[in-house]
């Protein structure tokens, strides 16, 4: 008897999900005192967000350890091929903060694909694989690649934008944030942020911690600069700023598609 209460439950509960399409309201038109608490925002389930970096086949001088980071082509078109044939949607981050900050639906089996590091191959491989089931991504730019040989150029940062995937900050040259001293704050993040702005004609809201580093000294930094949401990896979220510690887990070259389903499955 209650075990069908709760079902029937889980049902009208699924069936306020979001469609896929739905767009999410700017997070700087949510009144502060709309956002949920640390506590309400730690409480609600994750979003599986994966971090991929490098896609391209393994060549014979790569060491163990780079094979976390590089994803060869076929791996890679069979990873997202599985998220697609699970049925899962991607989203993006002012869906994810409507969702966190005011419990926003978000459509069901929502995922996250986020970008580091501005190889070119973001762009030649994953772009199209995306775009083939409808995805959309999340590009984390160091901006001193720009332009530079495998790595993507500012006209290619500005189509990715403007085919509607997001573009953010990872700052100028992936120093580690917890060192910033001064004017490291104008060179890796305020500079970066311009270039970014003018690159692709919209606010940049979010950032990805080089390396997946960070402290709580960073987080109010962010905030001054008008960043409403940081990630970082694996590693627990800060219990009062959960909003600038959004975990992801890096999407290893060793997994096949179903390594890398169980391993969203158990880390979030
Ligand atoms: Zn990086």
């Amino acid at each position: 008897m209650s075990k069908s209460a709760v079902e029937s439950a889980k049902d009208s509960s699924a069936t306020t999900a979001a469609p896929a399409s739905a767009s999410a309201p700017d997070p700087s038109s949510i009144p502060a005192g709309k956002i949920a608490s640390a506590e309400t925002i730690l409480g609600r389930d994750q979003v599986p967000i994966l971090c991929y970096h490098q896609i391209r086949d393994w060549r014979p001088r790569d060491s163990k350890g780079a094979k976390d980071y590089i994803v060869p082509v076929a791996n890679f078109r069979e990873q997202i091929k599985m998220l697609a044939d699970s049925g899962y949607h991607t989203i993006l981050p002012d869906q994810l903060y409507a969702y966190l900050a005011t419990g926003a639906p978000l459509p069901s089996k929502p995922v996250m694909l986020t970008f580091d590091d501005t190889d070119l191959d973001q762009f030649t491989i994953a772009r199209p694989t995306l775009e083939k089931y409808g995805f959309k991504g999340v590009y984390f730019v160091m901006t001193v690649s720009l332009g530079r040989p495998n790595y993507m150029s500012k006209a290619q940062v500005k189509q990715l934008s403007d085919e509607g995937n997001v573009i953010g900050s990872h700052t100028w040259d992936h120093h580690n944030v917890k060192k910033y001293q001064g004017q490291d704050w104008v060179t890796q993040i305020d500079k970066p942020t311009k270039t970014l702005e003018e690159i692709t004609g919209k606010d940049i809201k979010y950032f990805a911690y080089p390396f997946g580093l960070w402290n709580p000294e960073a987080i109010p930094e962010l905030k001054k600069r008008g960043f409403v949401g940081a990630f970082v990896l694996a590693e627990k979220r800060d219990q009062q700023d959960p909003l600038y510690t959004i975990r992801r887990i890096i999407a290893s070259g060793y997994w096949s598609p179903r390594t890398l389903h169980n391993s969203m499955v158990n880390s979030f």
